[in-house]
């Protein structure tokens, strides 16, 4: 198995698994387009290479966050349109229209100054207008939508593409998420309405992310955004249903892996790493390994009763985790030894640790589990396209 170089701690992203997720996304909110979210570096999982077997899936297009992250998909020559969620800065709208991404807008200074650089660049620019329908974190409130989208639809050098809007408890069970949801959904249909009566119609609306996709399908319009799907997790454990229904299971496509560097024989009671935190039970062979929380394993973590997979087995942590390494507590039995594998994130054997296991146990979600693996584990990509790639695809969906 592929590995890190510099030391044995790395990453494995399953590109089989991100094609097969956009591909059964695609399946359940179809005839709705798949907008495959690559922000934060495909949530930690390296945006080129994740971005172009998401299209290869069935993804239409890719959004990001930031600018810089548009510019490297273009840099990995990815000509698949690149949706910004965020309306850019003023003075950034020359730097989105050179790297010919699709901003959002949602002021009319922003339309302002994105004509003005699509005039300078000679580029007619396609745009999303984004409504703010209860999230309260950005975008056009319901009142003054309407003329930021007819401000671009006028503008000879802008296209208006898309309305669209995002959803706060998509993932909410409750019959309060569930009415806020509906409400968010009244407000949006309310603009695409306003906006219709004076004769601008977007090609496409959008407000799904990951949860909203599965779980409500009149949130689908003709497009929707998923993020930590594609990644094989669920925005909430409640969703499961739902995926199972089509008789398919997301995949999960990053695994985090090491191997053990030491292993010391120690007498019960003693009490490895800083702070001497935890007595060994028993006499254990105890094993140390390359990782720590520096790459992304929180501190936290043996509080929360973590446990790492060798031999197929789970087995707790001997004691603090520490920057760079670990120490795991493999019992009195086990015959652990440098080199063995171990899973801290992934399978091995018939036992899986999930990166929700994880979000459970340290009292977070898994979104920020997969973004906080940190930079300095490497990104050991499997199951890439045979015959290299360059694709171009229109958003899908038109109305
Ligand atoms: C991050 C993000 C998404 C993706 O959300 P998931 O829950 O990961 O599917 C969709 N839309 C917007 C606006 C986002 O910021």
């Amino acid at each position: 198995m592929a590995e890190g170089r510099s030391r044995p701690a790395w990453a494995n992203i399953d590109l089989t698994a991100v094609r097969h997720n956009a591909t059964l996304l695609r399946r359940i909110v179809a005839p709705s387009a798949l907008c495959a979210v690559v922000k934060a570096d495909a949530y930690g999982h390296g945006a080129p290479a994740v971005a172009k077997a998401a299209i290869e899936g069935g993804a239409a297009g890719l959004a990001v966050a930031l600018i810089d992250e548009g510019v490297e998909l273009r840099e990995a020559d990815i000509t698949a349109p690149v949706l910004l969620l965020s309306e850019p800065p003023a003075d950034a709208a020359d730097a989105v229209v050179a790297g010919g991404l699709t901003p959002t807008l949602c002021s009319l200074e922003g339309v302002r100054a994105m004509a003005a650089a699509a005039t300078r660049l000679g580029v007619r620019v396609s745009v999303h207008v984004k409504v703010d329908t209860g999230m309260h974190r950005m975008g056009a409130d319901p009142a003054t939508a309407p003329d930021v989208a007819i401000a671009v639809s006028e503008s000879p050098i802008l296209r208006l593409e898309a309305l669209w809007t995002h959803l706060a408890v998509a993932d909410g069970a409750s019959a309060n998420d569930r009415e806020f949801t509906d409400r968010q959904l009244a407000r949006f249909d309310q603009v695409v309405a306003t906006l219709a009566e004076r004769d601008v119609r977007p090609n496409i609306l959008h407000a799904a992310n990951s949860a909203a996709a599965l779980a409500w399908p009149q949130a689908r319009y003709d497009l929707v955004r998923c993020g930590i799907t594609l990644y094989g997790e669920l925005p909430s454990p409640s969703l499961a249903p739902t995926v199972a229904a089509e008789g398919a299971q997301l995949r999960p496509v990053l695994s985090l892996r090491a191997r053990v560097s030491a292993v010391r024989e120690l007498a019960a009671g003693e009490r490895p790493s800083y702070g001497r935190l935890r007595p060994l039970p028993s006499r254990a062979r105890v094993a140390t390994v390359p990782i720590g929380y520096a790459d992304g394993l929180p501190r936290a973590a043996f509080d929360a009763g973590l446990e790492v997979l060798i031999g197929g087995r789970r087995f707790p942590l001997a004691g603090a985790v520490t920057m760079d390494q670990i120490v795991v507590d493999c019992g009195p039995e086990s015959l652990v030894a440098p080199g063995d594998e171990v899973v801290l994130l992934g399978r091995q054997g018939d036992e899986m640790i999930t990166a929700a296991e994880w979000a459970d146990r340290l009292g977070t979600i898994s979104y920020e589990v997969l973004c906080s693996i940190g930079r300095r584990v490497p990104r050991v990509t499997v199951g890439e396209a045979k015959a290299g790639w360059s694709r171009t695809s229109p958003w899908g969906g038109a109305r």
